[in-house]
C-alpha cells in the first residue's frame, strides 16, 4: 500500500486498517505461520529525510518452538509500535504493507519456546534442555516411577 508523501500534512496522517495475511508471503514449512488478519494503526509524519511511524501493531502467527519444535499460537501484539524510514533522494512513497510487514518480522520471538505463554503449558521437550543444577530438584513425573517396586512385589507374590 503506497503512501505518499506528498499527502502526509504537516500535523501527521492517521492510517489504519487491516492487511491480508498474505502479505508476509513466507515458504511453505516456514517456522513462522502467519494467521491474519493484520490490524495496524498508524500515525505518520514525514520530515526531510525520514519518515516516521508510530501506533500499534497486532496480528496472529503460529511460531514454532525451538526446543520440542511444535507449532502453537503466539499473538503478536505491539501497542507501541515506532518505525522510522529513511527516505531515498526522489523517494515520493512508502510502501506501507512492506514496512509492517518487516516490522512484525523483526518483532517476532527470535527463540520461542511453547511455554512462553501464561496458560501453564509446559515444553515437553523442556528436561532435554535444563541444565544440571536442576538435578537437585524433585524428579520429573514419570509415568509409573515411584509404583514400580509395588509393581515388583505384586510379581514376587505370584505363585511359580
Ligand atoms: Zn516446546
Amino acid at each position: 500500500m503506497e503512501v505518499f508523501i506528498s499527502d502526509i500534512p504537516d500535523e501527521g496522517l492517521h492510517l489504519e486498517g487491516e492487511f491480508p495475511v498474505t502479505i508476509f508471503d513466507l515458504p511453505p514449512g516456514d517456522s513462522i505461520q502467519p494467521m491474519g488478519p493484520v490490524r495496524y494503526s498508524a500515525d505518520i509524519y514525514a520530515f526531510e529525510e525520514v519518515v516516521v511511524l508510530n501506533g500499534s501493531l497486532r496480528s496472529p502467527f503460529r511460531l514454532q518452538c525451538g526446543t520440542c519444535l511444535e507449532f502453537f499460537d503466539f499473538d503478536a501484539d505491539f501497542p507501541d509500535w515506532t518505525s522510522e524510514v529513511d527516505l531515498e533522494p526522489g523517494q515520493r512513497t512508502i510502501d506501507l504493507k512492506e514496512i509492517i510487514r518487516e516490522d512484525f518480522l523483526l518483532g517476532l520471538p527470535p527463540n520461542p519456546r511453547c511455554d512462553d505463554r501464561d496458560d501453564g503449558h509446559i515444553c515437553p521437550k523442556a528436561h532435554f534442555v535444563t541444565f544440571a543444577e536442576d538435578e537437585d530438584e524433585e524428579e520429573p513425573l514419570e509415568a509409573g516411577g515411584p509404583d514400580i517396586w509395588g509393581a515388583l512385589d505384586e510379581f514376587g507374590k505370584k505363585p511359580n
